[in-house]
């Protein structure tokens, strides 16, 4: 049965969500970027994003923004920065569903953001905070970062956490897709174009996923269980 309370219809249906830091991931980390001329957006950057909404994961931004607690910037130039930064992406059809960033730092010397808050990464305060704002599958959901720092913060909610070292974005998420894809995305697998396909392939993250899409091909991606059971 179908409910009709606005409270209802305004909750947003739960999907997978991809939480990604901005500096050293979107964007070169040349160190408190906050004006549109410093950004160098990281190659694959738009692509990677593309390929997650095609997907239908929700894609977040979460940062931290010590720069406002040391009085370097303000809040509204870290927001007008965000403004800029969804625009650009989304005139190459790229969606971040919202961007947080925490202007925190507990030796700021702007006294209202001198503290050690629960939304400064490595504390999960800003992913928890988006998952109660947006419904959230935890499974398959993940956590893209430069930093030891988001990790922990992704474990810390509960996801998955993987270390980004640079190079290209679009490919790095492919090989994460590619190593979560048993047969549990082997729907969304099926979706993709081919040439996609073929970079999966080409760019898994590990052998065994690569194997592992080899024999689903063979199968016509028929495997559903038991292929890629057990702790990675
Ligand atoms: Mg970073």
């Amino acid at each position: 049965m179908v409910n009709h309370s606005p409270f209802f219809a305004e909750m947003p249906e739960s999907r997978r969500a991809v939480f990604l830091d901005r500096d050293g991931v979107l964007n070169v980390d040349t160190g408190y970027v906050h004006r549109p001329e410093q950004v160098r957006w990281i190659e694959g950057c738009a692509e990677a994003i593309q390929l997650l909404n095609k997907l239908e994961y929700r894609v977040f931004v979460v940062t931290n923004q010590s720069g406002v607690a040391r009085g370097y910037y303000d809040e509204e130039t870290v927001r007008r920065l965000h403004r800029w930064m969804t625009a650009k992406l989304r005139s190459q059809k790229a969606e971040v569903s919202e961007f947080r960033y925490s202007p925190y730092h507990p030796n700021g010397v702007i006294p209202r953001y001198r503290l050690e808050s629960p939304c400064r990464k490595p504390r999960p305060g800003m992913l928890l905070d988006l998952m109660e704002r947006w419904p959230t599958m935890i499974e398959g959901s993940f956590m893209v970062g430069d930093q030891a720092t988001d990790i922990i913060a992704a474990e810390a909610a509960g996801l998955a956490g993987y270390l980004f070292g640079g190079g290209n974005l679009e490919h790095f998420i492919e090989g994460i897709l590619a190593a979560q894809t048993g047969a549990k995305h082997a729907q969304d697998y099926r979706s993709l174009s081919e040439t996609v396909r073929m970079r999966y392939v080409l760019n898994g993250a590990s052998a065994k996923s690569v194997r592992l899409l080899g024999e689903q091909q063979h199968q016509g991606f028929g495997v559903v269980d038991g292929v890629d059971g057990g702790p990675r």
